[in-house]
């Protein structure tokens, strides 16, 4: 096995420390990175940005340069975790980067569309040659318009700012806001063939469709055009910057100089220019009114502002805010207030209730006391009045007994001495049948009169009553050669009335009336003057008024005010309670009593009582007896 020469293995060892000394170089310059955002995919992004790359890697050939593709997110997370040197991006990618991590714009791309100003991006709104329906960016409100993509930054965005500037919220005012995604030609067409009132498109697009004859651009008008210095595309809106290239905060100055030189340096024509479709690198342009249109439109970095816009909106209107939140105040404690107030009546109304129900009770108790009273009361009065008349009575029964006894004897004798025919002894049965229903009608009178009963309202016939008062004082009026006349009204509505109560009145009436005349002498006036007179009549108002004249001794003055007390009498055995009884009677029954001097000497007593369908007494009245 041949042995290395000395001078191969110093070769070698001069090899190996050429090598690790170029490795060392190697480690201390890494190749540039040039993240590039590969937004139709990495192939494309290959295809039209690795030229570009490798020119720079041409420009430095101690480090070279490797171009990174990266998505949007892929973006963000190299440009957070500092892995590149520049990011080549496009301009609202930009503009968030600058301001979420600091990126700064060194070159802008430049086109050969670009204006006086240099920018170049912009948005044309088409709508069909024919639709003059349309003929301003607010017309477009309640149509359907088509647009690239939501996140196309000329396809859409830049169109938006405008639309919002002429006063048509897109997402808000039309019809349907629909995209057409990629290949965005798709929105041409559909404007072309209706399927849309509008459309938006990146700005240049319409001419190039139209340059490689895949439209013609007669068809269409452009809403709202501006003309633009230098810029010979149609446009609808401001141009904005094209696509920048921007160093990261880490990257070193000299570098991102050299770099920018190594840009500008390069010829119109090269090769990568053309294959990323640019005719070259420019100053960096001022990003700032993409800034301002982000932040109207609230996307990019200033997505925040969608989520402080109550606070906006409150900063906004704070005095209608403040108007509300006062009036919220006033009505919480307003309705605290009512509520405490209702909670403080209910308790009274509660305690006021008990006490009233209690009080009822006890009333109704008072009441039925009052009543079983009275009923006593009016019982020993009819007891008394016919106490009274006893003597009358019995004089009265008398008749009919003495007629029977009288006809019993007759017939006796004649049968005794047979000769009474069939007929004539008939008659005197007759007789007899007819004297002792008169006796039975006498005592059926005064059982009825004195029976103990409830009292109880129905509409009565008021001459029903007379009638039946005056049969009890017959006897008495007999006696005292006072003859009673009658004088009783033939339309009389019926009264809601006790008739048994009714009769007691006008009996003490009548009683009263024959008790001040027994005194007088039957002079020579003994004719028309001598007399009781009942009468009843419907008084002014429709009452029923019910009289009983008399022409006895009247009333002294005495008499005169304490008529209606309690136990006032001058009679001898009387007791004074026959006119108080009468007075409550015909209170309870919603009428009154009263007493007059009689023009031709004596007392009228007077009293009315309501009919039927005018107003009843209470059963609260009923009860004020005496
Ligand atoms: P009494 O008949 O038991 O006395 P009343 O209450 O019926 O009780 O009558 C009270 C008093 O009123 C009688 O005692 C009498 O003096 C007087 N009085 C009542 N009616 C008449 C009358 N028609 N004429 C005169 N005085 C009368």
């Amino acid at each position: 096995m041949p042995r290395p020469s000395r001078s191969t293995l110093a070769g070698v060892l001069v090899a190996l420390w050429a090598g690790l000394g170029m490795a060392d170089t190697a480690a201390a310059e890494p190749p540039i990175r040039v993240g590039v955002l590969a937004y139709r995919g990495g192939d494309h992004a290959n295809a039209a940005w690795e030229p570009t790359v490798r020119y720079l890697a041409e420009r430095f050939p101690d480090r070279g340069a490797e171009m990174v593709p990266l998505d949007l997110p892929g973006m963000d997370a190299a440009v957070r975790d500092r892995t590149l040197d520049f990011v080549l991006t496009n301009t609202g990618n930009y503009v968030e980067l600058e301001a979420r991590y600091g990126v700064t714009r060194v070159a802008t791309l430049h086109s050969s569309r670009a204006g006086a100003s240099g920018a170049s991006i912009g948005s044309t709104i088409i709508v069909r040659a024919e639709r003059t329906d349309i003929r301003d960016l607010a017309d477009i409100k309640g149509r359907t318009v088509l647009a690239g993509d939501p996140d196309a930054f000329g396809g859409f965005q830049i169109a938006w700012g405008e639309m919002l500037k002429a006063g048509v919220d897109p997402y808000r005012d039309l019809k349907e806001l629909r995209f057409s995604g990629f290949p965005v030609d798709r929105v041409a067409f559909a404007v072309r063939d209706g399927t849309a009132d509008a459309g938006v498109l990146r700005a240049c697009l319409l001419e190039e469709l139209a340059a490689e004859g895949r439209l013609d651009p007669a068809r269409f008008r452009v809403l709202a055009p501006k003309t633009m210095p230098g810029f010979d595309c149609a446009v609808s809106t401001d141009l904005y910057p094209d696509w920048p290239l921007a160093r990261l905060a880490s990257t070193p100055e000299d570098l991102a100089k050299a770099v920018v030189v190594a840009l500008f340096e390069m010829p119109a024509d090269h090769p990568a220019a053309k294959a990323a479709g640019y005719e070259g690198w420019t100053v960096p342009l001022d990003y700032q009114s993409v800034h301002a249109l982000f932040r109207s439109l609230r996307i990019g970095p200033y997505r925040h502002l969608r989520e402080v816009s109550l606070v906006e909106l409150a900063r906004e209107h704070w005095e209608w805010l403040a108007v509300g939140v006062l009036a919220l105040l006033w009505w919480a404690i307003h309705s605290l207030r009512v509520e405490h107030l209702i909670k403080v009546r209910t308790a009274e109304l509660r305690t006021a209730n008990r006490d009233l129900v209690h009080e009822m009770a006890e009333r109704r108790r008072a009441q039925e006391d009052a009543r079983e009273r009275q009923k006593e009361m009016d019982h020993v009065a009819r007891l008394s009045i016919l106490g009274e008349m006893a003597s009358n009575l019995a004089h009265e029964l008398n008749q009919p007994l003495g007629a029977i006894a009288n006809y019993a004897r007759g017939c006796t004798r004649r049968l005794e001495a047979g000769t009474g025919n069939p007929d004539q002894l008939l008659e005197v049965t007759r007789a007899i049948a007819e004297q002792a229903d008169r006796a039975g009608q006498i005592i059926a009178r005064i059982r009825n009169f004195v029976r103990k009963r409830p009292s109880q309202l129905e509409p009565i016939d008021v001459n029903d009553a007379i009638r039946a008062a005056v049969a009890l004082c017959e006897g008495q009026a007999r006696n005292g050669n006072v003859p009673i006349v009658l004088s009783l009204a033939g339309d009389l509505p019926p009264v809601p009335a006790d008739r048994v109560q009714i009769e007691q009145v006008v009996l003490n009436l009548v009683k009263n009336a024959l008790d001040a005349m027994a005194e007088t002498v039957p002079g020579a006036a003994e004719d028309a003057g001598r007399k009781v007179t009942v009468s009843s009549a419907r008084d002014g108002e429709g009452r029923v008024e019910v009289a009983v004249a008399d022409h006895g001794h009247g009333l002294s003055e005495e008499a005169r005010s304490r008529l209606f007390d309690p136990y006032f009498t001058t009679k001898a055995g009387g007791m004074g309670l026959g006119l108080s009884i009468c007075r409550s009677i015909v209170e309870t029954h919603g009428g009154h009593l009263r007493a007059t001097d009689n023009p031709g000497g004596g007392v009228v007593m007077r009293f009315v009582l309501p009919v039927a369908n005018g107003a009843l007494p209470s059963g609260e009245e009923q009860q004020h007896h005496g």
